[in-house]
């Protein structure tokens, strides 16, 4: 995602209500955005559909235009979608199963090391059971994890029926008190009719507490297939997406939960035992938009209201004007990349104007320095002033100089761009 949205953007003028037109322009790239990050194309459209219909006619923030306004209510209903807040499946003093099921490398057995070093850190007593006798170094590999966090592992043996397995369950139990039991299970490359009818058969037997799909971030596309498949034939009560620790945006995880409606409890972060985190919906929305540049004015703008850059007229704006926007700019924090994200900003600097706080503060002590007569008609500031200003604010008669140029080359370009139809108070169109 790039220039064109960050265009459209720019391009959108401040205006009352989201217009139709505006909404549109906006969601076909938020679309392009969530097909990027992975998002299944049928819930980028629902997606779409849904929040387009949301945003028209909806009232634009004072201190935001049309276009972050539209990101704004996407990302909102991005987090809406992906659960709002970060949720934890519930726990039982006792009793407690949890199954894992999910495609083969997604992760269930790192996954299930890690929830076992989690919950035992949190005083549980955590037995893992070893039920993938598809392949014959799953076992192993849960028992190493088992060793490595200090859980006792109890292992399934080949063929060995449901109901048996449920016996030397409660069995074992009835030896050593065990309040969280995690349950491993096989999984397959691809889905699989009899691994299904397998799963689901273990999974009547046990009768879990939960039931956990683990979805790996980076399936992309294919993990609203996975979600459906596993929800419908074996029922599920929670998600946990891993690799998140990779370059994958994250849009497994919206249709995992679009298509399941089952809350996602965890992000696997690492491949150490320790990289297991709460899912949290605000951070991963951020990352499928990939807009972190946009949220963050957005989150800015909030915060400190900025008002809208927006003189009366170009050909009026002063030095009055600019010292209150430059102030209100500040307010928002780090300077750097913000300013750029003003709306038709960096268009309007000249390319000598080099942002840093500190030049800001120069300029903010020169204009203070004049008189109120003097920042709204520049053109009476004789040599004369200029000397009383630059002493004034401990600048000097160069920097005065060049303030009152780059203040004369801001007014024209402005008055350009608004003869153009462009830029503040313009009446919209292309840069
Ligand atoms: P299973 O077949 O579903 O049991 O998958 P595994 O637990 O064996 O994991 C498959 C591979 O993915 C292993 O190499 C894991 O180390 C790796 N893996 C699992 N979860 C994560 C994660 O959150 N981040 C990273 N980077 N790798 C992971
Ligand atoms: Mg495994």
């Amino acid at each position: 995602l790039g220039q064109k949205l960050q265009d459209i953007l720019d391009n959108m003028r401040k205006s009352g209500r989201l217009t139709e037109a505006q909404v549109k322009a906006a969601m076909r790239e938020i679309r392009v955005a969530l097909l990027e990050a992975d998002v299944n194309f049928t819930v980028a459209k629902d997606f779409v559909a849904r929040v387009s219909e949301k945003a028209v006619g909806q009232d634009v923030l004072g201190s935001l235009n049309a276009g972050q306004q539209v990101v704004k209510i996407v990302h909102d209903e991005l987090i809406e979608t992906l659960g709002g807040k970060a949720q934890q499946p519930v726990l039982k003093n006792d009793g407690n199963v949890w199954f894992m099921v999910g495609l083969q490398g997604a992760g269930k057995t790192t996954s299930t090391g890690k929830l076992a070093a989690l919950y035992k850190s949190k005083g549980r007593r955590v037995l893992l059971v070893a039920a993938d006798t598809q392949r014959p170094a799953a076992r192993e590999q849960l028992k190493v994890l088992g060793a490595q966090v200090g859980v006792p592992v109890l292992e399934v043996n080949d063929h060995e029926p449901p109901q048996v397995t449920r016996q030397r369950l409660e069995e074992y139990l009835q030896k050593d008190f065990r309040d969280l039991v995690i349950v491993d299970t096989a999984g397959r490359l691809q889905i699989d009719e009899a691994l299904m009818d397998a799963l689901a058969d273990l999974k009547g037997a046990l009768n879990p507490s939960e039931t956990l799909l683990v979805v790996d971030a980076m399936t992309g596309q294919e993990a609203l297939n996975v979600a459906e498949t596993f929800e419908s034939r074996i029922g599920l009560s929670g998600l946990i997406i891993t690799k998140m620790d990779g370059d994958a945006r994250g849009g497994a995880a919206l249709s995992a939960k679009s298509v399941t409606g089952k809350p996602i409890y965890f992000a696997g972060t690492s491949e150490k035992i320790s990289g297991l985190e709460p899912f949290y919906p605000d951070r991963v929305a951020g990352r499928i938009l990939g807009m972190g540049d946009v949220l963050s004015l957005i989150e800015r703008a909030e915060q400190a209201e900025l008002s809208a850059f927006a003189p009366k007229k170009p050909g009026e704006f002063d030095l009055e004007d600019l010292l209150v926007q430059l102030r209100n700019i500040r307010k928002m924090g780090p300077l750097g990349d913000l300013i750029k994200l003003i709306p038709g900003m960096s268009k309007m600097l000249p390319a000598e104007f080099n942002v840093d706080e500190k030049q800001l503060q120069r300029i903010d002590a020169m204009i203070s320095s004049m008189t109120l007569k003097e920042r709204r008609e520049p053109k009476i500031i004789n040599g004369q002033r200029r000397k009383r200003i630059a002493s004034g604010s401990g600048t000097s008669v160069q920097e005065i100089n060049r303030l009152l140029k780059m203040h004369e080359q801001m007014k024209e370009m402005m008055k350009v761009m608004q003869r153009m139809g462009m830029g503040p108070g313009g009446k919209g169109g292309k840069m």
